[in-house]
């Protein structure tokens, strides 16, 4: 439902939580978020409204500045704390927020569960998670390369947001059917479902196409297409209230 990314200078939990909060007109059943850590990827999930991760935040300290964040409108799997998103690789290196529906998740998960992978959810989205660890663990060099990979397999609507442990500084996005939007900050960067998520810290934002995977850093945005080659969102500046 409500989709949110940073990775710049400061501490990512408080800017992706408030930009849940502005994403909350939407509806959702369900909010979690996951921050890099040093090289450790922790994630915290709980059923209900933000105020329930909130709570379950309070006792736990996360300073990362690399994070995503998601509040969840379930369509597969009910509204529970191990259904809400980010949904992580058995490896717990991945984590994955999805909006959207996989269509072709069932056989997807059937191929994951004859490798011998447990599911931890009744989700369509955690399949992501899996497919992104197996791409990796199958020489993809990096997240995005995994995520173009696993994105190739996938039908139906989907924004996806992951990050990964050994890449600290990094969120891989990619669209299809469903929006991703970019706002360019100074030294930070942020990726979301909708402008309002982000406005209060940029209004310079980039509207990504269909079918591109977009990689953020502190100071850089790139953008390819499902097959790597090199592209471009468009460029936009929100002059509205959002
Ligand atoms: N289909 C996914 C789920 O049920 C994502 C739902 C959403 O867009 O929030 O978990």
């Amino acid at each position: 439902c409500g989709i949110v990314g940073y990775v710049g200078g400061r501490s990512a939990l408080g800017i992706v939580v408030d930009g849940l909060r502005r994403l909350e007109y939407r509806g959702y059943d369900s909010a979690g978020v996951a921050i890099i850590e040093g090289d450790v990827l922790r994630s915290v999930k709980k059923a209900g409204k933000l105020a329930n991760l909130e709570k379950e935040l309070g006792e736990v300290e996360l300073t990362g500045s690399t994070g995503i964040g998601h509040t969840r409108w379930a369509t597969h799997g009910g509204p529970t704390d191990r259904n809400a998103h980010p949904h992580l690789s058995t490896d717990a290196r991945v984590a994955v927020i999805h909006n959207g529906i996989i269509e072709n998740f069932a056989h997807l998960r059937a191929e994951l569960t004859a490798a011998g992978i447990e599911f931890a959810s009744d989700t369509d989205s955690e399949v992501v998670a899996h497919l992104l660890q197996a791409a990796l663990a199958d020489g993809a060099t990096d997240l995005t390369h995994a995520m173009r990979t696993v994105v190739a397999r996938l039908e139906g609507a989907f924004t996806l947001l992951a990050v990964r442990a050994e890449e600290p500084g990094v969120v891989v996005g990619a669209r299809r059917n469903s929006p991703l939007v970019v706002g360019r900050g100074v030294g930070e960067n942020f990726l979301a479902s909708d402008v309002s998520a982000f406005i209060e810290h940029t209004r310079d934002a980039v509207e990504l196409g269909q079918d591109q995977v977009v990689t953020i850093t502190a100071d850089s945005i790139e953008i390819t297409d499902f097959d790597g080659a090199a592209s471009t969102g468009t460029d936009f500046h929100v002059d509205w209230d959002a």
